[in-house]
């Protein structure tokens, strides 16, 4: 039988070349081809990043292994640390810091919403922050986050800026090193296009600089940036080393997304980004389904988070399945019951849209050409 169409919010769809360097046998860590395909990861991922001063950190774990590298790594206990809420994922973020010691400061400004700049610049402004965390893409919300600007202001401040870039590398415009972005976290299963398995970071010339001027050790052994940094340096100079396993079947993965993301040129699958996200959203509105994001500036472009017409709930999710498509019900929890979101980030093309928009049509009892067209009207431009 054959699978239904993955247009969750990760794990997403393969390529072909991915899955295939995925269904091998596992390599050996020190085979000399794992060897190759590591160093070669790593260094793509500095592009993909565009981060050519990074220090990129891949380790076998989920995203929230990655973002608790970053903060283990870069906090101490009583620091003080500014979080930008923009929905549950950010949430999480606070949960990790004070759970590494810091005071947090949430600045939050509802669901679909973010605070404003002023409102961020008060919270840096009212004490030195060791750490200003921004999630790019709140997956929970479908809130996609200025990181330019709000990445200005924390270096204004003297604060080290995070960003939770689970949602977004590869896909959200982002330019780590212009930007003066600190250390960027990511995860293998969403717009990179490898299956999950993988924590990503990058870190930046100051946040490496921070971690040798730490007072204390890192609390985590398996998350310390120093137990991983000769092992990291080792395999991108084509020298196998041995911290911990490394999950050398997502890395020959991984290395096969990096390449194609690099083949495709981050500007190019950039842009394509943002083209399927207006013919997702022409669909929606051919649809009625109202997004989540308060504004359209705020919505994401690797997935949309949709409130439930009237009359809808969140059976909806089942009956897009049963056309054969899988989406997500929600996930934040003052609306978790409310809205669905559905991914559409990676090898995403006009046949998974078709199908896509198809399905949500048919499940809402709808019919789908009027929505199938407004979706390809819109992708063409
Ligand atoms: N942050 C964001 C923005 C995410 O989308 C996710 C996963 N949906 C996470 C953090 C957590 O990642 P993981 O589920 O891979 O641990």
């Amino acid at each position: 039988m054959s699978q239904p169409l993955l247009m969750i919010p990760g794990p997403i769809e393969l390529e072909p070349a991915v899955a295939a360097a995925a269904a091998r046998p596992p390599l050996g860590h020190l085979d000399p081809e794992l060897v190759a395909m590591f160093s070669r990861a790593l260094g793509g991922l500095r592009e993909v990043f565009r981060a050519p001063d990074g220090q990129p950190f891949v380790v076998a774990g989920s995203g929230t292994l990655a973002m608790e590298m970053g903060v283990a790594n870069l906090i101490e206990r009583g620091d003080r640390a500014v979080v930008v809420d923009s929905g549950y994922f950010s949430a999480r973020m606070a949960t990790l810091l004070e759970r590494h010691g810091a005071q947090v400061r949430r600045v939050g400004a509802g669901l679909g919403d973010l605070p404003t700049l002023a409102e961020v610049e008060a919270a840096l402004s009212s004490g030195p922050a060791r750490v200003l965390t921004i999630t790019h893409v709140d997956t929970s919300t479908g809130v996609l986050a200025p990181v330019r600007e709000l990445a200005a202001l924390g270096a204004r401040h003297g604060a080290l800026v995070v960003v939770d870039g689970i949602c977004s590398v590869a896909a959200e415009p982002l330019e780590m090193q212009a930007w003066g972005v600190d250390l960027v976290l990511t995860a293998s299963q969403k717009a990179l296009g490898a299956p999950p398995g993988l924590a990503i970071v990058m870190a930046g010339p100051r946040a490496m600089a921070a971690l040798g001027a730490r007072r204390t050790p890192v609390a985590s052994y398996y998350a310390d940036f120093g137990e991983w940094l000769p092992i990291m340096q080792a395999y991108e100079a084509r020298k196998a080393a041995y911290f911990a396993t490394p999950a050398t079947t997502l890395v020959a993965a991984l290395d096969a997304a990096v390449a194609s993301v690099i083949a495709e040129g981050l500007p190019a699958r950039w842009a394509r980004h943002g083209r399927i996200a207006a013919a997702m959203n022409a669909a929606w509105s051919a649809l009625s389904l109202r997004p989540l994001p308060r504004r359209p500036e705020l919505a994401a472009h690797t997935l949309s988070a949709l409130y439930y017409p009237e009359g809808v709930d969140a059976q909806l999710v089942g009956r897009i399945r049963d056309q054969g498509v899988v989406v997500a019900g929600g996930l934040h929890p003052e609306a978790r019951a409310r809205y669905f979101r559905v991914g559409h980030m990676g090898a995403t093309g006009e046949p998974e849209i078709r199908r896509t928009v198809a399905a949500v049509a048919r499940a809402l009892g709808q019919p789908e050409q009027p929505a199938v067209a407004a979706a390809i009207r819109a992708l063409r431009g």
